[in-house]
């Protein structure tokens, strides 16, 4: 019972009152008056539209059954079939004993027979029927995360529905607490341990809520949400979180007055954006969602939703980056890699380093990058059509590219359709591809192999590879991470691109380096030992083209 009370905070309870004679309206609106609001209908049109204006605020309606227009029987019926309108429960208010069993067949909740039986008994029926009806929607909804007893999230989202709609002009507040290094924890001192820690987290939580007319669950492990009223500051939540124990550091990310056209979730979402900033600090635990966020959010939703025109429109361009090879004394072309630009109309020009890894998220780097390889094909072949010679040329290969069950199958109707060989175009693999699912990644990479292609393994030293697996990576080049290069003529300290060469020669394939900017760094790691260079030194990406321009002047000096 005291949950019913808490959940609704100070608010009433709605009642949907369905009756033609104006005396019988009254009465029974006098009697409930006091316990809840009370909506009226006189005939049965008024009480469908208002149920269905009202589907998710009701909490039960009373109903004659003899009315003009549409009767009581005739709206039971059609409510019966209806979704949202069929979790109402509905009181049957009837003087004919025939009636009463032809609308509990109809799925009436109870009825309440005319005349009226005495006030304490109406409203005994209609609260234990609201109750019943509400422990029922939280049944089938799902029941409570067991070791905390709080809602889980369905359940949650649901009533934070609910709780909308009773507090229809107050600003709420979205929050997202969680546990830093909770995994630890369970490490260091076990997972009862861990429990225990998640029980009291989830008490402190729960006391808190009722002062602030909230709702709390367990989204997921150490994750938690509220759902309150909107308050102006949230360290005490901290403060009583660390009177349990001080040695539990929390975050909590809040997305403050909610927009209520929001889905429910994208509200929580937002408040989990807000906490996933909170990463190093140690002072700062709590983070609000802001304008900043929202529109790097929204500008993130409208490269999505413009992606399938800019596909049609031909918004994407490949441009080509030359790797020249430095082994002989005169530095030659030697191959070229693909890399996607978007000429937005708008937004103007953007970075695949801006939509690459959102399109990774989200599933579109399959397309795009087919569309990627499709153009690279058509290039080729066209080159050779037209100059008698090409260089092959990598394209960059997302992990969730391997996953499609198409994925070679595509890469072979290119080579097939434009007349090609598996020589022709090389794939680079990001290194972290192979350590996020090494085994799926290595058989298939081995197909790959078996069929003819060139891998490079692109931004080799980021992937954090074990040594031990390393040995066992088919590849046939390694492409040493711009990073390293970087640092190692910021810092002038070689020591890790030696490193890195060494591995390489272990593994006996050559090294590209990417991200080389100038002479002195060419000089440098030609002695070290690297093979192929690719920067800005020789060239930026530049469209076909300009690409052409350097196809040609190869094929001249051969
Ligand atoms: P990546 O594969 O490591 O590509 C190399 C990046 O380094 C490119 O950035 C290139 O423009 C840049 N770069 C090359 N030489 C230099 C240099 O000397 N100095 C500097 N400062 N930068 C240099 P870009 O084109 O912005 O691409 C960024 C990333 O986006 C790529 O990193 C790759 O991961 C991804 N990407 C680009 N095109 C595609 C694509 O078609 N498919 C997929 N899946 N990913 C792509
Ligand atoms: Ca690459
Ligand atoms: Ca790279």
């Amino acid at each position: 019972m005291n949950e019913h009370n808490f959940i609704f905070g100070s608010k009433k309870r709605l009642i949907l009152i369905a009756e033609d004679e104006y005396v019988n309206r009254e009465i029974l609106g006098n009697i409930l008056m006091s316990d809840y609001d009370i909506i009226y209908a006189e005939d049965g049109n008024k009480a469908y539209e208002l149920m269905k204006d009202n589907s998710d605020k009701l909490s039960l309606i009373l109903l004659d059954l003899i009315m003009p227009g549409l009767s009581g029987l005739d709206l039971l019926k059609k409510v019966k079939d209806d979704n949202k309108l069929s979790n109402i429960p509905i009181i049957v208010i009837t003087s004919d004993s025939m009636s009463e069993e032809t609308s509990l067949s109809l799925e009436a909740a109870d009825f309440i027979p005319k005349p009226y039986p005495r006030e304490t008994v109406i409203k005994a029926r209609i609260k234990r029927t609201i109750m019943l009806y509400e422990d029922r929607r939280i049944i089938n909804y799902t029941e409570r995360d067991i070791l905390t007893r709080l809602y889980n999230k369905e359940y949650f989202y649901q009533y934070a529905s609910i709780l909308d709609t009773y507090y229809k002009d107050t600003n709420m507040d979205a929050l997202v607490i969680d546990i830093r290094h909770f995994h630890i924890i369970n490490d260091r001192f076990g997972m009862s341990y861990g429990d225990k820690v998640l029980k009291a987290t989830a008490d402190i939580l729960k006391e808190i809520v009722k002062k602030i007319n909230g709702i709390v669950c367990r989204k997921e492990k150490d994750t938690f949400m509220i759902y309150c009223n909107h308050q102006d500051n949230y360290s005490f939540i901290l403060d009583e979180l660390k009177k349990e124990d001080s040695s539990i550091i929390y975050r909590i990310g809040i997305y403050e007055n909610v927009d209520k056209n929001t889905d429910i979730s994208i509200r929580f979402d937002r408040a989990k954006l807000a906490s996933d900033r909170i990463k190093t600090s140690i002072n700062k635990n709590i983070e609000y969602y802001n304008e900043k966020m929202r529109e790097k959010e929204l500008y993130e939703e409208q490269l999505v939703h413009d992606f399938e025109s800019a596909l049609r429109n031909n918004e994407f361009k490949v441009f080509y980056q030359p790797k020249f090879n430095i082994e002989d004394n005169t530095p030659y072309l030697s191959s070229a890699e693909a890399l996607v630009r978007w000429f937005h109309p708008s937004l103007g020009f953007i970075s695949p380093g801006d939509f690459i890894p959102l399109f990774e998220e989200n599933g579109l780097i399959q397309r795009l990058d087919k569309f990627v390889w499709c153009e690279v094909g058509k290039k080729l072949k066209e080159w050779k059509d037209n100059l008698g010679f090409f260089v092959p040329v990598s394209v960059n290969v997302s992990r969730i590219d391997m996953y499609e069950p198409d994925f070679i199958n595509t890469l072979m109707d290119i080579i097939n359709s434009n007349n090609l060989t598996t020589k022709d175009i090389y794939l680079e693999i990001t290194e972290s591809a192979y350590t996020s699912d090494s085994d799926q990644m290595i058989e298939i990479v081995n197909e790959l192999r078996g069929l003819g292609f060139k891998i490079e393994m692109d931004d080799f030293g980021t992937g954090y590879s074990s040594l031990n697996m390393i040995s066992e990576l088919p590849i046939d080049v390694l492409k040493l991470d711009m990073v390293f290069v970087r640092n190692a003529y910021k810092k002038n300290d070689t020591k890790i691109v030696e490193f890195i060469i060494d591995i390489a020669k272990y593994l006996n394939v050559p090294t590209i380096a990417e991200g080389v900017e100038t002479k002195e760094q060419v000089d440098s790691l030609k002695t070290l030992g690297v093979d192929i260079i690719q920067g800005y030194y020789f060239s930026k990406p530049i469209p076909d083209i300009e690409f052409e321009k350097f196809i040609i002047d190869r094929r001249n000096k051969l």
